[in-house]
C-alpha cells in the first residue's frame, strides 16, 4: 500500500505479543495482496479483467470493501468511487511524462469510470461490470479497512488494548494504562496549525494535497482526483476526519478532499459521530523554503 504501517500493543507476554502482531500484519499483506492495483494478478485487477457482463465470484474481502464502497459513493454524490482507477493509471502514465492528460484522453476513459457500471451481490459473493475495462483502485479506502482488520485480529488474540497505524490512516484500540483519556494522536496537517486528540476506541485518517501532490505549469493537483472529471483536485486543503472505524475516517477524509465543507452535512447525518476538521493554507514546502 506504499505506506509505512506501525503497530503498538500492550499484552504481558512477549509470545503473544509476537504472534498476535504477526497475524495482523498477515491480515494486512492479505488485504493488499486482493485489492491492489498495482499489480494485475491481484483479486481486484484479475476480477475487473473478467469479461463484461459475466458474474464473478469473490473474496470474503473484495466483497465487504466493495459494499462499504458503495454505500460512500451513493452518499457522496459519486466523489468516492474505487472505480476511478482508469483516471489514476491515466495520471501515473501522465506524470512519468511530466504532463497532466489531455482532455482527449479524459473523455475517452470516463466511459470506463462509475461504479453504476458494476453490480455487486453481495449475499452471493459476486460481481459483474456492465463494459471491459475498468480499473478498480481502493487506494482511499484500503489502508483504512486494512487498519480495521488489522486491529480485529490483535482482539482476536485477546489483545485490546492497541493502536495501528498506516501511515496516517489509524485504528485505536482500548487506551493504554498511562493514558486512561486515550492515545495521544498529534496532527500535523500541512503548515497549519498542530493539534492533538485523546482517542479511544476510534479511528483517525487524514488526507489531502499538502503531502502528496503533482505539480505542472504550476499548478497543485492533488493524488485525490475527482471522479466526475478525472481532474485531480486542486483546493489546497488537507482534511482530517474521526470516526468509529478507519474504513469510514479513510474514505470520508478523501470525499471531503474532494468536495470540501458543503459535504460535511450528508455524512454527519449517516455517521452521527464523525469528526471533521479541513485545513487550508499554504503548501507545506512552499511555506518552508519562504520562512526557514
Ligand atoms: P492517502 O491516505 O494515500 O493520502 P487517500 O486515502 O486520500 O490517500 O486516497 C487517495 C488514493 O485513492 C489515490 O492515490 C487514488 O489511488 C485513489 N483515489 C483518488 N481519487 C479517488 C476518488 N475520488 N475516489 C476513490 N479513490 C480515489
Ligand atoms: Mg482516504
Amino acid at each position: 500500500m506504499g505506506s509505512r504501517c506501525s503497530i503498538i500493543l500492550y499484552t504481558d507476554s512477549e509470545p503473544k505479543a509476537a504472534a498476535a502482531a504477526e497475524h495482523a500484519f498477515d491480515t494486512i499483506a492479505a488485504i493488499e495482496d486482493t485489492l491492489t492495483d498495482y499489480r494485475p494478478n491481484s483479486e481486484a485487477m484479475r476480477t475487473a479483467a473478467q469479461p463484461a457482463g459475466q458474474w464473478v465470484a469473490i473474496s470474503p474481502v473484495l466483497t465487504d470493501v466493495l459494499d462499504r464502497s458503495r454505500v460512500l459513493y451513493q452518499l457522496s454524490g459519486g466523489a468516492f468511487d474505487p472505480t476511478v482507477g482508469g483516471f489514476t493509471h491515466l495520471w501515473r502514465a501522465a506524470k512519468r511524462e511530466q504532463r497532466i492528460p489531455t482532455e482527449e484522453e479524459l473523455k475517452r476513459t470516463s466511459a470506463s469510470v462509475g461504479f453504476g457500471l458494476l453490480e455487486l451481490d453481495a449475499a452471493a459473493q459476486r460481481v459483474r461490470f456492465e463494459k471491459p475495462g475498468i480499473i478498480l483502485d481502493f487506494g482511499a479506502i484500503g489502508k483504512g479497512y486494512a487498519a480495521d482488520k488489522a486491529l480485529g485480529a490483535l482482539r482476536e488474540h485477546g489483545i485490546n488494548t492497541a493502536l495501528v497505524d498506516m501511515g496516517g490512516d489509524l485504528a485505536i484500540g482500548d487506551p493504554p494504562p498511562d493514558q486512561p483519556s486515550g492515545w495521544s494522536i498529534r496532527v500535523q496537517p500541512g503548515n497549519s496549525a498542530e493539534w492533538t486528540a485523546p482517542l479511544h476506541n476510534a479511528a483517525i485518517a487524514t488526507s489531502g494535497d499538502l503531502e502528496r501532490h503533482y505539480e505542472h505549469n504550476g499548478v497543485r493537483y492533488s493524488h485525490i482526483l475527482d471522479p466526475r472529471t478525472g481532474m485531480g483536485v486542486t483546493a489546497p486543503r488537507a482534511v482530517t476526519v474521526i470516526a468509529s472505524d478507519a474504513t469510514t475516517a479513510d474514505a470520508a477524509a478523501s470525499i471531503v478532499s474532494v468536495l470540501g465543507e458543503p459535504v460535511i452535512p450528508a455524512l454527519r447525518a449517516y455517521f452521527p459521530d464523525i469528526i471533521i476538521r479541513i485545513a487550508t493554507g499554504e503548501p507545506f514546502e512552499q511555506a518552508t523554503s519562504t520562512n526557514p
